[in-house]
């Protein structure tokens, strides 16, 4: 059973008017307390960990109503689209954990090399300890939630720092951990930049952060005092590349469903397009006549608001009306930004220069894959890349030449939904992966074990060192 949430750690972490009061003391307090915990062993029994997976998977039920209306409130997402991109996810996650942590977590046999006969070789996955796990707002319960499953799966304590941007989200959030775990054991620490700086001093034993960029450099280099593992989740500009020979139908209804969903606050949503210039303009029609045929309108259900005031205005500054093909309306007052296709875009104009994370869509024409695939490779490696084409020669050159996280062919965003695709970047748009077992991996050190009897010792290795048993060893070891 988990158990009942105490009062350990939350004295201290009054929310009051959206005013957080806490200090150093109480991070403190809260990671000692979790490490003291860590260390009696509790959490590595298989048996512990299901108990907390299952209360996870009971609670996120009874919470759904509560969780869809505070993240309808913040952003106007809907029910359908708080459950088919994140809750639905995160069941998913439980119910493969608690099939899996059994195996997962179990020691492993390796073979033992002839050179080191006689002996047993084994690794024991060991939980890293107490983990912070740092959450953006975009897709805040997916993002907050599934690496607290992957570290409570692997035995680690976790603290968890959900974005403070949708307010009602971090409350639902919070409420739901609290009424849930002890807090030894889970523990919210609600708040913005203060909050986190206080946090970030303290020692933890694994870092797991999705954001940005430039907050991911300030998380890696608060790691670095204590020389603590991390995993950053981070971001960037995704290109999509359509080629001439693509089934320009299905690629225009998946990439504008793929970059309209959450308003293109969506990471991994494809930040611009690269198209092939012989299909430019029945591209942009078809792009044009997807977005009217999806119906994104926040009055259907399926499109969101930008989450706050700043980034609003980020985006809107981002539109040149001049380019605007399609869409580039906005509306204050609901922080609503039309589903937007800009055309005759070059490199050189502010919307290439920042990753978009809004529903802006530029498309950039180009006749030779070859300075194609150069452009893409002459910025930060992304997290995403998606490429559109019927032809062999043209996706392999794409997947091969060019280095980012993880992508589709003739889809995008949808490899973020197979628990068996490692989820992260690389480069400038991450460090490290999560999803499926490789989350467990993301908690776990993996202790290795050379196991000798002593019934038997070779002399090999022992003087004298004669010619000959150098032959003997090399024999042995090359
Ligand atoms: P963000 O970096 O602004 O915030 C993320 C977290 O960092 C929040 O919890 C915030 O409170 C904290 N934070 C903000 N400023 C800080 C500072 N100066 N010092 C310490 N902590 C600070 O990111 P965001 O706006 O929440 O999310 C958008 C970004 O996240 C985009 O770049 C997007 O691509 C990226 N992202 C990546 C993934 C992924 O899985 N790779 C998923 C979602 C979002």
């Amino acid at each position: 059973m988990a158990h009942p949430a105490k009062s350990l750690g939350h004295g201290g972490l009054a929310r009051c008017d959206g005013i957080y009061d806490l200090d150093a003391m109480d991070m403190n307090a809260i990671v000692s307390t979790q490490r003291a915990f860590f260390e009696t062993g509790a959490t590595r029994p298989v048996a512990f960990r299901l108990q907390q997976l299952k209360a996870f998977q009971q609670a996120l039920r009874e919470h759904e109503e509560r969780l869809c209306a505070a993240i309808r409130e913040d952003f106007g997402k809907s029910t359908f689209d708080t459950v088919t991109t994140e809750l639905a996810i995160l069941h998913h996650d439980l119910k493969e954990s608690i099939a899996k942590v059994a195996k997962w977590s179990a020691r492993k046999r390796v073979p033992t090399p002839l050179a080191n006969f006689p002996a047993r070789s084994f690794v024991i996955p060991e939980p890293l300890g107490v983990a912070l796990v740092m959450g953006a707002w975009n897709y805040p319960y997916q993002l907050s939630f599934a690496p607290a499953i992957a570290a409570l799966t692997a035995g680690c304590t976790v603290v968890l720092k959900p974005s403070e941007l949708p307010a009602r989200t971090s409350q639902a959030i919070a409420s739901l951990v609290r009424g849930t775990f002890a807090p030894e054991v889970f523990t919210v620490v609600e708040g913005g930049v203060a909050e986190t700086t206080a946090l970030l001093a303290e020692r933890f034993d694994k870092i797991f952060f999705t954001g940005s960029v430039p907050v991911g450099r300030v998380v890696y280099q608060a790691a670095a005092r204590h020389l603590t593992p991390v995993t950053l989740e981070l971001g960037g500009k995704s290109p999509a590349l359509v080629a001439a020979d693509c089934n320009l139908a299905m690629t225009a209804r998946r990439l504008v469903w793929a970059k309209y969903l959450n308003a293109g606050q969506t990471c991994i949503a494809p930040d611009y397009v690269l198209v092939e210039d012989s299909i430019r303009e029945a591209f942009l029609e078809a792009v044009k006549g997807e977005i009217v045929r999806q119906k994104f309108r926040l009055e259907n259900d399926n499109y969101v608001q930008i989450v706050n005031e700043r980034n609003f205005r980020r985006v809107r500054a981002l539109i040149p009306p001049e380019k605007v093909f399609f869409g580039g309306g906005c509306d204050e007052a609901r922080r609503l930004i039309e589903p937007t296709v800009l055309a005759g875009v070059g490199w050189e104009d502010a919307v290439m220069q920042e990753e978009i994370f809004g529903p802006v869509l530029p498309v950039i024409p180009f006749t030779d894959l070859d300075s194609a695939i150069a452009q893409v490779k002459a910025r930060p490696r992304p997290l995403s890349c998606y490429v559109f084409t019927t032809n062999a020669e043209i996706r392999e050159r794409v997947l091969n030449e060019i280095s980012f996280g993880g992508g589709c062919v003739n889809d995008a965003i949808l490899h973020v939904s197979n628990p068996h695709l490692p989820f992260g970047g690389v480069g400038e748009s991450g460090i490290g992966a999560y999803h499926g077992e490789e989350g467990f991996r993301a908690f776990t050190h993996f202790k290795a074990i050379l196991d000798k009897p002593t019934w038997f010792e070779p002399f090999l290795k022992y003087a004298p060192h004669t010619p000959q048993r150098l032959k003997w060893i090399r024999r042995l070891m090359e």
